[in-house]
């Protein structure tokens, strides 16, 4: 989708720094960091956000989540726990207008969130 900055850095016209890229998801570093490991996961293509998620997105869904879970036991935080996030919408905390998880750990994260 044109303007949309997830879908700049999924064509490789924005850098990131990659954890792990298919032809469907693509994760990548978070430019500020929320917790000593946060990545973010989004589907290559343009989902606005979960309230928009369809049926047929099912298995994109259990992909992503997948690859969450791939790259939490890479990066070390699978054993002491984590925290995958979506935010939805304005009051959601939501910046970017396009799906992703949030996969955030090294750390022990509180709750409720702010
Ligand atoms: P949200 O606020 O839930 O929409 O999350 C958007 C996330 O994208 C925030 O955690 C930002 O720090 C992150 N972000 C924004 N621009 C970039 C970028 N160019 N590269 C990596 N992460 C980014």
């Amino acid at each position: 989708m044109e303007n949309c900055l997830f879908c700049k850095i999924a064509a490789g016209e924005i850098p990131s720094r990659k954890a792990y890229e298919d032809e469907i998801v693509l994760a990548f570093h978070d430019i500020a960091p929320q917790a000593p490991v946060h990545v973010l996961i989004i589907p290559q293509r343009h989902i606005m956000d979960a309230y928009h998620l369809e049926k047929g997105d099912a298995a994109l869904l259990f992909h992503m989540f997948e690859v969450a879970n791939k790259l939490a036991a890479e990066l070390g935080i699978a054993e002491k726990g984590f925290r995958i996030v979506t935010n939805i919408g304005e009051d959601g905390g939501q910046s970017v207008p396009h799906l992703h998880l949030h996969l955030l750990g090294g750390r022990s994260l509180q709750w409720p969130p702010g």
